[in-house]
């Protein structure tokens, strides 16, 4: 079997990516990408720019979104896939979390002058535009200012837990992200699942309870996890009858670990995710 180019995680500027939405779709259609998706940290205000370029280039666009969500005092992040944008619920969840993103963001800048890092609010804004502010954004405004050498050096020095900058929030409930998500018609995916760290204990804990919210999805492979963690979470998908998805999480040409359309191949086990959108996916298997 052919594996088809099937890139179901991406960010544009209307997050924390690099490339704007029309330049993302190109991007991916110079790497191949048959099928894309864009998946925003709580937003999806690029769909409509990207779904455009998508049909200029022929690629089959499936609209997405990345949410951040708070389980067990843990940030975890659910992706919706292949939903009705226009639907009021999951339009005013996206709201109140990205409203969560500003007042973040102000205690963020407050811990890091507590560090003796002053303006660091109007220095990630710039950055940020009008895109929903993240730890990005305060990344780049750190490197810009010298205090590490790059983006990965400055994650590691600041904005994460017990370094300055980093502030713990409440994002939305796994319950909320999967109700919006499934009530716009969407399907919901566990990202990176590699990324959480949870143990044999508590992973299957979590799918569990996403699988009872109404949770259609794990990414088994992600350009954000380690590759040989994908035999585990295909078995975790199979023992919990959840489909499996694929995704580069690219945020822009050099800073991430993969490039969109990176080789992604679902082990044999896996229900990919796709075979559910056969009428937009035709031909594609
Ligand atoms: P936020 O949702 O604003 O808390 O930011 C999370 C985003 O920060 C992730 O989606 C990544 O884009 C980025 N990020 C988190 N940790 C790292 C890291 N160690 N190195 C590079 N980027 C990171
Ligand atoms: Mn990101
Ligand atoms: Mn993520
Ligand atoms: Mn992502």
């Amino acid at each position: 079997m052919i594996t088809p180019n099937i890139d179901l995680h991406s960010h544009s500027t209307i997050s924390d990516g690099l490339l704007t939405p029309t330049e993302l779709v190109s991007y991916a259609s110079q790497r191949q990408v048959q099928v894309l998706a864009l998946t925003d940290h709580d937003d999806i205000a690029g769909l409509k720019e990207a779904r455009l370029m998508s049909q200029k280039l022929d690629i089959i666009f499936i609209n997405g979104v990345e949410i951040s969500v708070t389980w067990r005092k843990r940030t975890i992040h659910i992706v919706g896939l292949n939903f009705d944008e226009s639907n009021s619920f999951l339009i005013n969840g996206l709201k109140q979390i990205r409203q969560g993103r500003e007042e973040r963001a102000k205690k963020m800048a407050h811990s890091l002058g507590m560090a003796g890092i002053f303006d660091s609010l109007d220095g990630a804004k710039k950055y940020a535009k009008h895109s929903t502010i993240g730890r990005i954004h305060f990344a780049q405004f750190l490197v810009s200012q010298g205090y590490a050498k790059d983006i990965k050096q400055v994650f590691k020095k600041f904005l994460t837990p017990g370094k300055p900058g980093y502030v713990d929030h409440e994002w939305a409930t796994l319950e909320n992200a999967v109700s919006w998500i499934n009530g716009a018609g969407g399907d919901a995916v566990i990202a990176h699942p590699g990324r959480y760290d949870l143990g044999k204990k508590l992973y299957p804990v979590l799918l569990n309870e996403f699988k009872n919210l109404g949770g259609t999805g794990i990414e088994v492979m992600s350009g954000s996890q380690d590759p040989s963690q994908s035999k585990y979470f295909a078995e975790l998908a199979k023992e919990y009858s959840l489909f499996s998805s694929c995704g580069s999480d690219f945020h822009g040409p050099g800073i991430s670990h993969r490039a969109i359309g990176f080789d992604k191949k679902l082990p044999n086990q896996c229900k990919p995710i796709w075979l559910k959108w056969s009428k937009i996916i035709k031909g594609i298997h």
